[in-house]
């Protein structure tokens, strides 16, 4: 039967492949029935996986990173008397041998029993021990499953492959960089969840939210997805198919025709000079910011050299990658935003259990609550300096005192490099990203300090509109045009350029055709996105001349009106 859903459109293009489910939670588990003399057998398959687990714990004890805090051994302590509980070290194994079940479904009622139990109590803290009940529960299953992770299974190489999850993380969806699957779809996510940025960042079309794919579509089905519309087709037929398949060479011929502008400097008509950038997540990602033209990199998210392992990267580690990005770019600047892990970005075994993540421990906030973690990112950081034109960034910023102990770090970092005689640019520029409201309303204080500033209009819209970024049930309320936002934006990038200090932005609305005069017209001159993005951008600022936009921008920032700001951007944009 053929269907049509609709979701978000987060990463451009057109795929047309088989679909490959993915489970999406180990707890979503199959019920069946074992022939009893299987029943043994079964029995062994949990000794064993509970056994592991055991040994996974311990072998998390004796490897505790030396920056680790002491709620990791608390952390670890919980899973481990959570593991121990009857209910889930004995009950799965009895109810087996009394029902003759699958053991991963005897799993799952034990834990839904045991969760309940966490239900019962009236402190809030005690009640969110339900979540590592069904962590530790996941350990158990992944055990039995053999492949922990969200690793593709067997992935087809004669056809294309499009992936359907319920939901991935940021550091599943890095995973899948090497796996080249066609498309991606996501019941859950928003525009600008990492999630998706990652993603956009893999140049693989991807539409999320779309709620019920991950039920309705079955494995193998044949998907058309349209990754500008956020349009899923299940099981089309030929005409539409056909039109598809059209419209995706027409597409893929497009990408080319824009990659020819390259080597073009980005100019307005008028002749004013814009600075592109990229963002990247790995140093390896500075070849497809080269191949489409970026003069430099604007933001590297640290962070994810730090995902989906169980050491940390060390110094010598993190130098080698900042290195490799700094001397890949020949003397282009290469902005190194320092870890802005926290929130859906998690460091496996030392995760931050947090009411609210996205306003917890996150980013600078976290940097300054694991010191040892911070300052050998810095001497990494430092060290690289030597060796091209690194900029350092720092995410979060929401006061001054953030903002002086950095610097304070800093400037201990360079004294011990001094000490040891270990060569770094001493003039090395600091910047701060500003993506919180109360920074941009503050932006005197934080220029004043430092030599440059990187808008994050992900989280600025995230903080300003109060809307969990990853969350789709408020994903309807994302509006980069709501006019409070557009008042911080113009603000910040107003004052900078009256103080004299480089502003960029860095966000994903830097790399929205629909955003680029707007941004023009309140004075930008300075743009990072994803690599992909740059020709088309290019090309805009290319047939935009700054005199002809100026009045209505401003009527643009003038107004108030939802409808009204829109009408206003599409004569802008006509
Ligand atoms: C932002 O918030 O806009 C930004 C660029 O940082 P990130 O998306 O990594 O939070
Ligand atoms: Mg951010």
């Amino acid at each position: 039967m053929s269907f049509t859903l609709h979701g978000i459109a987060v990463s451009s293009g057109i795929a047309i492949g088989h679909a490959h489910l993915l489970s999406h939670s180990s707890l979503e588990v199959a019920h069946y029935v074992l022939p009893k003399q299987f029943v043994a057998e079964e029995i062994a398959r949990f000794d064993a996986a509970l056994l592991a687990t055991r040994s996974e714990f311990a072998g998390l004890r004796s490897n505790r990173p030396s920056y680790a805090a002491a709620e990791f051994d608390a952390f670890l302590e919980l899973h481990q008397m959570i593991l121990d509980d009857p209910l889930l070290s004995i009950g799965p194994r009895e109810m087996v041998e009394r029902e003759y079940c699958n053991v991963e479904w005897a799993i799952k009622v034990q834990t839904d029993a045991l969760a309940a139990q966490f239900d019962e109590f009236e402190d809030a803290y005690l009640r969110e021990r339900q979540a590592d009940v069904k962590q530790v529960a996941e350990r158990l299953l992944k055990q039995l499953s053999g492949q922990p992770g969200h690793q593709p299974t067997h992935l087809r190489h004669d056809v294309e492959t499009i992936l359907v999850a319920h939901d991935l993380s940021p550091a599943d969806m890095i995973q899948f960089k090497p796996q080249q699957y066609a498309a991606f779809i996501t019941d859950a996510g928003s525009a600008t969840s990492h999630t998706a940025i990652v993603a956009r960042s893999l140049n693989t079309p991807c539409v999320v939210g779309l709620h019920h794919a991950r039920e309705l579509v079955r494995e193998d089905d044949l998907l058309i997805l349209d990754g500008e519309q956020g349009v899923l087709i299940v099981n089309p037929d030929k005409a539409i198919l056909a039109e598809y398949k059209l419209l995706q060479s027409e597409w893929e011929l497009e990408r080319k025709k824009l990659k020819r502008l390259r080597t073009a400097r980005a100019n307005t008509l008028d002749g004013v000079a814009i600075e592109l950038h990229a963002n990247i997540e790995k140093p390896e990602d500075i070849v497809e910011a080269k191949e489409n033209g970026a003069t430099g990199i604007g933001l590297f998210r640290s962070e994810f050299l730090f995902l989906n392992r169980d050491q940390l990267p060390d110094e010598e580690e993190q130098f080698e990658s900042y290195r490799a990005a700094a001397t890949g770019m020949k003397g282009q600047p290469v902005t190194i935003r320092t870890f802005d892990l926290g929130a859906d970005k998690q460091i496996k075994g030392v995760e931050h259990v947090a009411s609210n993540p996205a306003l917890g421990l996150r980013a600078i906030r976290l940097c300054l609550a694991e010191p040892q973690l911070f300052r050998t990112q810095l001497r990494a950081l430092l060290r690289a300096t030597h060796y091209g034109n690194i900029k350092i960034l720092i995410p979060m910023l929401s006061c001054v005192s953030e903002l002086n102990q950095t610097l304070q770090f800093i400037a201990a970092t360079k004294q011990s490099l001094d000490d040891e005689g270990i060569p770094y640019d001493r003039e090395v520029k600091i910047g701060g990203m500003i993506e919180i409201p109360a920074a941009a309303l503050s932006l005197n204080v934080f220029a004043r300090r430092l030599d440059f500033l990187s808008i994050g209009t992900n989280d600025l819209i995230q903080y300003t509109l109060a809307i969990d970024r990853t969350d789709e049930d408020v994903a309807h309320l994302y509006d980069p045009l709501h006019p409070a936002v557009l008042h911080l934006l113009s603000h910040v990038i107003g004052t900078a350029n009256k103080l004299g200090v480089p502003v960029s932005v860095c966000g994903e609305m830097a790399g929205e055709l629909a955003y680029t005069r707007l941004f023009l017209g309140m004075g930008l001159r300075q743009f990072s996105m994803s690599s992909a993005q740059v020709p088309s951008i290019k090309q805009r600022i290319l047939t935009t001349s700054l005199p002809e936009i100026a009045a209505l921008t401003q009527k643009i920032l003038r107004a108030d009106d939802p409808m009204k700001i829109r009408e206003l951007l599409d004569k802008l944009n006509a």
